[in-house]
């Protein structure tokens, strides 16, 4: 099958290889010159474990290649993937004037039959506003599907090479079976291909997501509820855990969920609620209660230090949203950075990937240690915002030696209280 994948970022260069992968030719587009510059040179813009070897692989077949020439890439396939960004607007909705100029874009490109998929996370809805533009701006025949993206980041290849499930939105047979016979490779071993009404699809995306936050603000209001009344949260997520219809995944407390996707899909499901006269009262306390995760933390930090922080500096470890990822956006990191750094606070940071993005938004007003431990050097704590391997099971010796104070304010839970204190170290953690 011959594919074009727009919007060469997260979701579209692993679909773009993946689909390659499978023995389709794929042309990847992008309108950002400096990306496309690195991709042509087979530098990898974006870290994500195993994409690199993947794309390599699939340049060297000739099966995947990048363009910024979307017109070519339109003409030369028979299925249109649109992966472009559909970030936050102002008034929460999500902003579609990517997904929208890219289809018009397509249209005016069309020399014959095409499905056009929406892939990026679009609200119910949007595949109609894309097929109305194509029928305004082309003569020839087409069908829009809407096929959401449940990959993870840090984990993209292998979640889309071997997706739970795939959910196809589609009201055309013809437009049907060509989705089913792309996706056929990537689901040998069971997994399903679900195939459903447009609007369905499109909603599920915004369901499953706004689910796995709500999951995510629950177990940190029943930790901030534990911490007051002297219960351990992470004993609580193990007790309630192993009932199957709650599951073990998505419980751990902690600074709140970030990321390019959920802060914006709950904002844009709030949205589309009351738009349509639905209040959304448990998706928006799921917000309000994510946002507040982080000011407790910084809480946690003024409660010893006082407001004013400008004789202390705090080692950071851990700037990307989660880890195995180097995406930086809507991390509690930033939140957290900014808020110490009005109060004067020095920040000597570490991150395994996202160091070069951190200095992109930080510039000099940070510092970036070469390693974990060199950012601990005379900092007054150690703040751990991300759970990085690498930060599990650290030289707890060296960590007080390098430190000026042994403290540690952990915003992912990842040490024993208990044996930190023997250590001689004030630990501060979520929920206990
Ligand atoms: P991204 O910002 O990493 O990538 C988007 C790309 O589109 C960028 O490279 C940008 O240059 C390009 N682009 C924008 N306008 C273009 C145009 N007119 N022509 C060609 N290229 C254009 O975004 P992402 O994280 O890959 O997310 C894409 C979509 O997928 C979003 O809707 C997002 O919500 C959804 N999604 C993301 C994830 C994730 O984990 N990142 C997971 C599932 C779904």
């Amino acid at each position: 099958m011959n594919i074009a994948v727009i919007g060469a970022g997260y979701v579209g260069l692993v679909a773009g290889a993946c689909f390659a992968d499978m023995g389709n030719n794929v042309i990847c587009v992008d309108n950002n010159e400096e990306k496309l510059l690195k991709l042509e040179k087979g530098l990898i813009p974006i870290y994500e474990p195993g994409l690199e070897e993947l794309v390599k692989a699939n340049v060297n077949e000739n099966r995947l290649s990048f363009s910024s020439n979307l017109d070519y890439a339109v003409k030369k396939s028979d299925v249109c993937f649109i992966a472009v960004g559909t970030p936050q607007g102002e008034d929460g909705s999500a902003d579609l004037q990517y997904v929208l100029t890219v289809a018009k874009q397509i249209a005016l490109s069309m020399d014959g039959y095409k499905v056009i998929v929406d892939k990026s996370t679009v609200p119910v809805g949007t595949a109609e506003k894309v097929a109305e533009i194509i029928k305004e701006n082309s003569k020839y025949d087409f069908d829009v599907v809407s096929n959401p993206e449940f990959l993870k980041q840090g984990n993209a290849v292998d979640d889309f090479l071997s997706p739970d499930r795939v959910v196809i939105g589609s009201n055309s047979d013809k437009a049907t079976v060509i989705m089913q016979e792309i996706y056929a490779p990537f689901l040998r071993t069971g997994n399903r291909v679900i195939v459903m009404d447009v609007k369905s699809a499109e909603m599920t995306k915004y369901a499953a997501n706004s689910f796995l936050a709500t999951k995510i603000s629950f177990m940190n209001e029943i930790a901030n509820l534990c911490e007051k009344v002297g219960a351990d949260a992470d004993m609580v997520r193990v007790g309630i855990s192993t009932d199957s219809r709650i599951g073990n995944k998505f419980l751990f407390p902690g600074l709140g969920y970030g990321g390019s996707c959920f802060p914006k899909d709950v904002k844009a499901l709030i949205k589309t609620g009351s738009d349509n006269g639905v209040d959304m009262s448990i998706i928006s306390a799921v917000d309000k209660t994510n946002k507040s995760q982080r000011k407790l933390f910084i809480e946690k930090i003024t409660k010893k230090y006082g407001n004013d922080l400008s004789n202390k500096t705090f080692a950071l470890w851990g700037l990307s949203f989660k880890p195995q990822t180097d995406d930086m956006r809507e991390a509690p990191s930033v939140t957290i950075i900014s808020e110490l750094l009005k109060m004067g606070a020095k920040i000597q940071a570490y991150d395994p990937k996202a160091m070069e993005i951190a200095k992109a938004i930080f510039k000099d007003k940070i510092t970036y240690a070469k390693n974990s431990y060199e950012a601990l050097v005379g900092a007054d704590a150690l703040l751990l915002l991300t759970e990085w391997r690498e930060f599990r099971r650290p030289d707890m010796e060296k960590i007080k030696n390098l430190l000026k104070t042994p403290v540690i304010f952990d915003g992912r839970n990842q040490y024993n209280p208990i044996r930190m204190e023997q250590m001689g170290f004030e630990y501060i953690c979520i929920g206990k």
